[in-house]
């Protein structure tokens, strides 16, 4: 398997001031295409560092990206190092970089100094994928090792990585790898590891699974084969498949890379129903998740954050002797929120979080517990929730578990997308 390294330069990531998130974005996009990441480094703007890093690098590994420490206001340290590590006997502006140059200063009104177009100066030899939303243009040097150098901006670098998974297709070839992920919700881990072992312990020995849980989406199922060619692996996958979901059942949502504001919001929109939303807790959380996915203004109406006790009173109509008798954080007072949304806001479905999110910022007491509520002509469904995360993580955790308690209901009640 073709191996790569990563390194990252920046003195703010080693004094922890910036957190390498590039590593892991190049590393998602590699495996993807069948690298394997080898290592990933962190080092200072220091052009001896670089230049020892890309050596050691580049006899390890069959292709070396590194990103940051390209930006206009130093000495240009890393460039020298790739100069130098390349053996590059000068420099030359490359056109197309100091076109975007002139274009995206222009388009902010700012004038175009020398240390600007400067940035599109690069060593002779070196190739270049101009970056549109930057300055700093991506360098491709082809030696015994391929090496590609990256702009340290987040999401410059993102942008650059299609182009760069496209040039290393084009120049190695690479054994075929094929993903399919399956979404699942409301089932930890480790249960879901025991629910799913008769299937798993029994995969083929090249078919491999992969379990990556996210607070927000669930646990998402990566199911990769190795070596085979996609249609007879997406063939092979398929047949075993309907065995996993005999056991998956009702946990499983999505057959696809998905979330659950997506697989929700498809299903309304399908079947021409709307969504609204009463929110204590989760203080907009899942009015966020829902208006994240384009076109979810053809089904969601808005949200009540109903912070205060007077709020869920005065504008959902909760009976004050509701809260009286069961308290704020009840299944009683979950369901009369989401009725009361659901008749303010005149919508088909309504769904509604109450609950303790936790202290922040304290270690004492984690533990965050919500009722969340989903109502519809149907009726009304509530559950309880108990997570001991953070505050925010609690939160995001409510947001989501209740987006698949509308999720189960709306398919429960018949509805598909
Ligand atoms: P120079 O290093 O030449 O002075 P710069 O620091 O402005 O220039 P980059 O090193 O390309 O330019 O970094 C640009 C921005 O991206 C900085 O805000 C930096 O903190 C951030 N950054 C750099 N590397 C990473 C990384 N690995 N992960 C996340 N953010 C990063
Ligand atoms: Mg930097």
């Amino acid at each position: 398997m073709l191996q790569a390294s990563i390194i990252t330069i920046g003195d703010e990531l080693l004094i922890g001031q910036v957190v390498d998130t590039n590593s892991a974005a190049i590393s998602r996009v590699l495996g993807g295409i069948g690298v394997k990441v080898r290592s990933m480094i962190s080092i200072a703007d220091d052009q001896n560092s670089i230049l020892e890093s890309l050596k050691r690098e580049s006899g390890l590994s069959d292709i070396v990206i590194t990103t940051g420490g390209l930006g206009p206001t130093k000495d240009d340290i890393t460039k020298k190092a790739l100069a130098e590590f390349a053996g590059s006997d000068g420099w030359y502006y490359h056109e197309g970089q100091l076109a975007e140059i002139h274009r995206i200063l222009g388009s902010r009104g700012l004038d175009v100094l020398q240390i600007n177009t400067d940035q599109a100066l690069v060593p002779k030899g070196c190739e270049v994928i101009v970056n549109h939303l930057g300055t700093a243009p991506v360098m491709v040097f082809r030696g015994k090792s391929s090496l590609y150098s990256l702009p340290g901006v987040p999401f410059e670098a993102v942008a650059a990585l299609p182009d760069i998974a496209a040039d290393i297709r084009e120049h190695y070839s690479l054994s075929s790898i094929y993903h399919r992920n399956l979404m699942v919700y409301g089932i930890a881990e480790s249960k879901l590891s025991n629910l799913i072992a008769p299937w798993e312990d029994n995969l083929p020995e090249d078919i491999h699974l992969a379990y990556l849980p996210s607070p927000l989406t669930g646990i998402r199922l990566r199911i990769s084969v190795y070596g085979e060619d996609e249609t007879s692996a997406e063939k092979r996958v398929s047949g075993l498949l309907p065995a996993l979901y005999a056991l998956l059942g009702d946990y499983l949502y999505s057959e696809a890379d998905d979330t659950l504001e997506g697989k929700t919001g498809r299903i309304l929109k399908a079947n021409s129903l709307t969504l609204a939303a009463a929110e204590s807790c989760t203080g907009g959380e899942i009015a966020h998740l829902i208006t994240t996915v384009p076109g979810s203004s053809a089904y969601f109406l808005g949200s009540v954050t109903s912070y205060a006790v007077s709020v869920k009173e005065k504008v959902l109509g909760v009976p004050h002797e509701t809260i009286a008798e069961y308290g704020v954080v009840s299944s009683e007072v979950a369901a009369a929120m989401a009725e009361g949304a659901r008749r303010v806001l005149g919508a088909d479905y309504a769904v509604a979080t109450t609950g303790l999110a936790g202290p922040g910022g304290d270690e004492s007491n984690k533990e965050g517990t919500v009722w969340i509520a989903v109502a519809s002509e149907r009726g009304t469904v509530t559950e309880k929730r108990v997570y001991s995360a953070d505050r925010k993580r609690n939160i995001e955790r409510f947001a989501a578990s209740a987006l698949d308690l509308l999720r189960r209901s709306l398919q429960k009640d018949g509805f598909s997308e």
